[in-house]
């Protein structure tokens, strides 16, 4: 490290648990931040200004008018550039030692399992069931853990899923894929500006912890936000032995 990047990380330097040694890793760590929309705004802000060496920001979507309530990363003058290029845009601007590759790409299961392979840690914010679980797979399958967020109206929720824990759930063990779930979304349902960075934020934070290897996950929890009353409920989730994508019968050897 530099004078100037320890200048830049000395409020993280001064943390027990994370020093010099944790910030390194940081420094070396890549992550996967798969949707640059209100999820992954406020969580690539972080991730950035926190010093994660390589930020790998995926979105196929063009900048719309409204995605400005809540989308920080973008601006009006963006409206109708690809939000990954937005993206990188910003993020260059808060802190151009990151490495920021934007992909303006809707990723198959094959070009994910690629990306994947590469992350050290992989932030799930998408808004819909069939992304989540593509993502859930390839995660699961190159062992890589997964910070998983969903905001809609007043209602938040985070997990994360990692896979180089023994008893840790995954996303299919609390979203079985055979099971049919209501889709819902923000630009039907509507959501509240600031409930998708409270949880872009913690997605973040808990992305940072992993890296840096400081105190306990949210793997085998689930935390959901009431926003109207602000109230949290932490639920212990188990893996399911019959899971489709990390359970005993499942595809991939465990
Ligand atoms: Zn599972």
């Amino acid at each position: 490290m530099n004078d100037n990047q320890l200048l830049r990380y000395s409020r993280h330097i001064l943390l027990d648990e994370i020093g010099i040694e944790g910030q390194q890793r940081l420094l070396d760590a890549h992550a996967l931040v798969i949707g640059a929309g209100g999820l992954g705004s406020p969580a690539a802000y972080y991730l950035a200004s926190g010093g994660i060496g390589t930020i790998t920001l995926v979105d196929n979507d063009t900048v719309d008018l409204t995605n400005l309530q809540r989308q920080i990363l973008h601006t009006t003058e963006r409206i109708g550039q690809p939000k990954a290029q937005s993206g990188k845009q910003t993020l260059a601007q808060i802190n151009p030692e990151v490495n920021v590759v934007a992909l303006a790409e809707r990723v198959d299961d094959e070009r994910l399992s690629e990306l994947v392979r590469q992350a050290s840690v992989v932030l799930d914010c998408t808004d819909n069931f069939a992304t989540r679980h593509a993502i859930n797979r390839a995660c699961m399958a190159h062992r890589v853990p997964l910070v998983s967020g969903a905001a809609i109206r007043f209602d938040g929720q985070i997990s994360v899923f990692d896979p180089r824990r023994d008893d840790a759930p995954c996303y299919a063990c609390l979203f079985p894929p055979d099971q049919q779930f209501e889709e819902v979304l923000c630009s039907t349902m509507g959501v509240f500006a600031p409930l998708v960075g409270i949880i872009g934020t913690m997605q973040a934070a808990e992305a940072l912890k992993l890296v840096a290897g400081i105190g306990e996950s949210l793997a085998g929890r689930l935390l959901l936000l009431d926003a109207r009353s602000m109230e949290w409920t932490s639920i212990r989730i188990a893996r399911n032995s019959d899971c489709l994508v990390c359970g005993s019968h499942s595809a991939h050897d465990r």
